[in-house]
């Protein structure tokens, strides 16, 4: 029986010798991963900055201490899941001042609140809505209650307050949608000393990008959320799971589309979902033109050592191999001879 626990795939029957060999690769795998040290670069060079998602303190000391140059989505909502009250701006400022502390000495990236949808909380969020994914969620929150926001950014420029040039401290916000929505974020960043960003996760926006990146110093792309809304897929529900698959060619042209926009007007552009937590879907962003990939802490090395195997015109073939799939799984099946894997 071959169990590929990175594809999910369970094989019974196989034959002994195929196995056995495929055992051994897997093995030697594990011992370069184990032995790959950042900064995350591919075989020519070009270099990737590799980050860490966290959700708290604990996940960030975790991270720090893995190859990641820093943290590229620290997700504020999760600490606030059970609470009925808002945390006051010092309370905030603590919390995250933990966070940072972490990584005294690089970047970090802070999304603004991301309530609703899958992460309802309780003092920010509507009771109910019928369709909460498409509802009011992340910034659109703030719309209605600008305070909320600007009390959250008075917490995180207090908390980020003597950090270094060595350690920029980013904030985005997710669910944007329209250039309107970004140029007012900036404008409440900017006030208060933030460098400002927003998640590319509606579809929308990264058909927008032309519109919204000349108002921010950064966009992070969200594929979890990028691809739920490109293919009108539920990402909690494990029978569409098909759908809600970033190596989706629909999501990787937008994808591309946002790297190109985000090439021409000099604005970073990074991945923070799940598709960058994928060793060879890492290589196809890389090809695709994303500058920085944030991954869980567990996921770090593997992608690091992945992209030291190959160079960027593999990767950019890659990303055109992808890009000219019929479909995921074909995405999936062109890449790893095209990446010599
Ligand atoms: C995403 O949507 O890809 C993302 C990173 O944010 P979250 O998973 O927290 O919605
Ligand atoms: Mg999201």
């Amino acid at each position: 029986m071959l169990i590929d626990g990175s594809l999910g795939t369970v094989r019974s029957g196989a034959d002994p010798v195929e196995s056995a060999r495929m055992v051994k690769e897997s093995q030697e795998r594990a011992a370069k991963i184990a032995q790959w040290t950042g900064p995350a670069r591919t075989k020519d060079d070009h270099r990737v900055q590799l980050l860490a998602n966290v959700q708290d303190a604990n996940a960030a000391r975790i991270a720090s201490e893995t190859q990641a140059e820093g943290i590229g989505l620290y997700r504020t909502e999760m600490s606030f899941l059970s609470a009925t009250e808002e945390p006051s701006v010092e309370e905030q400022a603590a919390l995250y001042g933990k966070v940072f502390a972490a990584f005294p000495e690089s970047k970090v990236v802070v999304r603004t609140l991301d309530a609703g949808s899958d992460k309802p909380i309780a003092y920010a969020n509507m009771s109910e809505e019928e369709n909460p994914a498409l509802g009011v969620r992340g910034l659109r929150i703030a719309r209605d209650n600008e305070a909320l926001l600007t009390r959250q950014l008075d917490a995180i420029a207090q908390a980020a307050q003597g950090r270094g040039d060595q350690a920029p401290t980013w904030v985005m916000a997710p669910m944007v949608s329209t250039a309107r929505e970004a140029e007012w974020f900036a404008s409440l960043c900017k006030e208060r000393g933030l460098t400002p960003g927003a998640m590319i996760e509606v579809p929308a926006a990264a058909l927008m990008a032309d519109k919204i990146m000349p108002h921010l110093d950064f966009v992070s792309i969200g594929t979890n959320d990028l691809t739920q809304y490109t293919m009108a897929a539920d990402r909690l529900s494990s029978q569409l799971a098909y759908l809600t698959d970033p190596w989706q060619p629909a999501v990787l042209r937008l994808i591309q589309h946002t790297c190109v926009v985000g090439r021409d007007t000099n604005t970073a552009v990074g991945v923070c979902g799940e598709a960058a937590a994928d060793p060879l879907l890492a290589c196809v962003l890389t090809g695709l033109g994303v500058n920085s990939l944030s991954a869980a802490s567990t996921a770090v090395a593997g992608v690091g050592a992945q992209l030291a195997e190959v160079t960027l015109e593999q990767c950019q073939s890659a990303a055109d191999a992808a890009l000219a799939s019929e479909g995921a799984s074909e995405a999936r099946d062109a890449v790893p001879a095209v990446l010599a894997v």
